[in-house]
């Protein structure tokens, strides 16, 4: 049996893997209106310059308000300014959300043995060595949760899996601020479930 230390974490291959997937929530618009309070409540899309629905280019995120009237991300800004031309329309502020996502992702790190970041608003947890069940890596991820909240004023969401895959599936499943739990042995109904769109990392 292989065993090796992380962080003074015991980890060895035949410990059930306990895997997070923590996703924050309409990332850039979220950062946006923790900047601008007075965003909050409104559509807000971060994208192109619509430029009174002669804009190119396309949504970046929407905020979940924005989403109600059909926004979504990667649709074209001049649909999006014809579903909601009321919307707040801001750019991308790539700066902003690299310094929030830095301070995100450097202390989700100290949460875990394994660490893997795999986009600007998403990482992959090993919680294997510090939650000994589901139950305990479900209460791990709400203590995660609510860290974020506190620090960062931002909200996210959590898939817990036996594995990257169902872990990244389960974040989804739930948002705003959810938290999935799959055990290994409901994973195959748990798949079994979704639509096939849902399954692509
Ligand atoms: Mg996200």
């Amino acid at each position: 049996m292989r065993a090796f230390f992380i962080n003074r974490q015991p980890y060895s291959d035949s410990m059930p893997r306990i895997i997070l997937h923590v996703d924050m929530d309409s990332f850039f618009t979220a950062v946006e209106m923790r900047e601008k309070p007075e965003l909050k409540g409104k559509p807000v899309v971060v994208g192109a310059d619509p430029k009174d629905g002669r804009g190119r280019g396309v949504v970046s995120t929407s905020s979940y308000e924005a989403r109600k009237y059909g926004i979504k991300s990667a649709m074209p800004i001049s649909q999006a300014y014809k579903l909601c031309p009321t919307a707040v329309f801001l750019p991308v502020n790539m700066p902003l959300y690299a310094a929030a996502s830095e301070q995100i992702m450097q202390s989700l790190r100290q949460r875990c043995d394994r660490f893997q970041q795999v986009s600007i608003d998403e990482a992959f947890l090993d919680i294997s060595g510090r939650a000994g069940d589901f139950e305990e890596a479900k209460q791990l991820a709400a203590s995660i949760q609510k860290d974020v909240l506190d620090k960062e004023k931002l909200s996210c969401s959590i898939g817990i899996g036996p594995n990257k895959l169902i872990a990244k599936v389960a974040s989804d499943f739930k948002k705003p601020a959810g938290i999935t739990v799959v055990k290994p042995e409901e994973t195959k109904s748990f798949l079994e479930k979704l639509p096939v769109i849902k399954i692509r990392t």
